[in-house]
C-alpha cells in the first residue's frame, strides 16, 4: 500500500481524460498506474495540486521535528465499472438510434443506472415499463436483464420490431431453466424476487419457478420427495451468500442438479474479488452505482463484510464529507452498470476534500466482448 513520507511530490499537468459529460466507451483511466509501484497518479483534472501538509518546527524548540501528516489517497479497485453485457446493451441502443432514428423504445431501464438512462433519453431513447405505451410497429429494445416469455409474446402481438439486448450470460441462464423444465425437474431460482432479471428468468418457462433469496427460504420450499429438482442463480449475486444457499439446497434435495456458481457472471465475481482486496487496503469504501443495481449493492455488502464502512453512491454529489473525514485511504469502485465518468467525478470531489492522490490496485484485465444482435428487425 502506498504511503507517502515526502512532503511534496511534483505532478505534471495532464489533459482531462473525460472532458465533458456523457458516456465514455473506454472507462479505464489511461493514467492509472499500479498502486504497488508507489507512484501516485496525476490529479483529477488540470488543476494545481495541493501538496500534503508539511509539519513545521515550532519556534523556540530547536531539535523537535514533527512527522508530516500521512498523505491521503484515493485507491481504485480493478476491475470496476462497465461489464461486457452493459457495454453491449448501451451500444445496441446507440446504434439503433443511429440506424433507425429517434424515438427508439426501450423496455425497462437498459441497464440500472440513471445517468446512462438520462444520457440515452436525451438522444431519443424512450424508456417504458409497459409495452402498451409503445406504438405498434416501433423499434423496441429489450434491456440487458432479459424478459419473460409473456413480454416476447406481447411484443409480437403488437408487431413491435424488437432488438434483444439481453446479456448473453442471462440468456444462458434462461436456456438452463428451459432445459431443466423440459426434463421435468422442479426449478429453484436463487435470486432477488423483484429484480427484473429474476422476473425474466422465472418467466422464460411456462411452469412455476420457485425463487429463494436466503438459506432460510429453502426450508419453506415443498418437499418434492423423490422428484427431480434443479437450481439456477441470478447472475449478479454475492458469491459467498450464494454458496450458502446452494449448500442448503443440496442438504434439502440430495442429487439436485445445478451449475455450481457458474451462473454468477465473470464481471460480478471479478468485481467482488476486487472490492474484497480493496477493503483490506483502505479505511472506507465508496461504491459508485444505482440503488436498484444488484451487483453494486453486493459490492457494498462485500466491502462491509471485510470490515470497513462502505457506501453506495449514485454519483459524487452523494458523498458526505463525514464519511471520509479522518480516512487516509479511501477505496473507490463502481458497479457493472456505472460509467467511468462517474468515478472521475468522485475523484474530483475527493480532491476537493483534500484527497488528491490516486492509485489503482492490480486486477485481472477483462477482454470479454459479446457480439451484437441483428439491429434490423423485420
Ligand atoms: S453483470 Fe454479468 S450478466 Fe449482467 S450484464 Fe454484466 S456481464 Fe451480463
Amino acid at each position: 500500500m502506498a504511503t507517502v513520507g515526502d512532503a511534496v511530490i511534483p505532478r505534471v499537468r495532464e489533459p482531462d481524460p473525460h472532458p465533458g459529460p456523457g458516456l465514455v466507451p473506454d472507462r479505464r483511466d489511461p493514467q492509472a498506474r499500479d498502486l504497488r509501484s508507489r507512484r501516485p497518479l496525476p490529479g483529477p483534472a488540470a488543476e494545481a495540486v495541493v501538496a500534503p501538509p508539511v509539519a513545521r518546527r515550532p519556534a523556540g524548540r530547536p531539535g523537535l521535528r514533527l512527522q508530516p501528516a500521512p498523505a491521503r489517497e484515493m485507491v481504485l479497485a480493478q476491475p470496476r465499472g462497465f461489464c461486457a453485457g452493459v457495454a453491449r446493451a448501451i451500444e445496441i441502443v446507440e446504434r439503433a438510434l443511429a440506424i433507425h432514428g429517434a424515438p427508439v423504445y426501450v423496455f425497462h431501464e437498459i441497464v440500472h443506472n440513471g445517468h446512462v438512462v438520462a444520457e440515452l433519453a436525451a438522444r431519443g431513447a424512450v424508456f417504458v415499463d409497459d409495452l402498451a405505451l409503445v406504438p405498434a410497429g416501433a423499434i423496441t429494445v429489450f434491456s440487458a436483464h432479459g424478459v419473460a416469455n409473456a413480454v416476447v409474446a406481447e411484443a409480437a402481438r403488437r408487431r413491435l420490431r424488437v432488438i434483444d439486448a439481453t446479456c448473453p450470460l442471462v440468456s444462458k441462464v434462461h436456456q438452463q431453466v428451459q432445459r431443466y423444465a423440459r426434463a421435468g425437474r422442479h426449478v429453484v431460482l436463487i435470486g432477488h424476487a423483484e429484480h427484473e432479471e429474476v422476473v425474466g428468468t422465472a418467466g422464460s418457462v411456462d411452469v412455476p419457478v420457485h425463487v429463494v433469496g436466503t438459506a432460510a427460504e429453502v426450508e419453506r420450499l415443498p418437499a418434492w420427495s423423490g422428484e427431480p429438482v434443479a437450481y439456477v442463480t441470478q447472475t449478479t449475486l454475492s458469491v459467498d451468500d450464494t454458496r450458502g444457499i446452494i449448500a442448503a439446497l443440496e442438504r434439502r434435495y440430495p442429487g439436485i442438479a445445478g451449475p455450481a456458481l457458474d451462473d454468477i457472471c465473470y464481471a460480478t465475481s471479478n468485481r467482488q474479488r476486487a472490492v474484497a482486496e480493496l477493503a483490506r487496503e483502505v479505511d472506507v469504501v465508496l461504491v459508485v452505482g444505482a440503488r436498484n443495481s444488484s451487483n453494486s449493492n453486493r459490492l457494498r455488502e462485500v466491502a462491509e463484510q471485510h470490515g470497513v464502512p462502505a457506501y453506495l453512491i449514485a454519483d459524487a454529489g452523494a458523498i458526505e464529507p463525514a464519511w471520509v473525514d479522518g480516512a487516509v485511504r479511501v477505496g473507490v469502485t463502481a458497479g457493472a452498470s456505472a460509467p467511468e465518468v462517474l468515478v472521475h467525478g468522485v475523484r474530483q470531489r475527493l480532491a476537493a476534500l483534500g484527497i488528491d492522490r490516486v492509485s489503482e490496485l492490480d486486477g485481472p484485465a477483462e477482454n470479454v466482448r459479446f457480439r451484437l444482435p441483428s439491429l434490423h428487425p423485420a
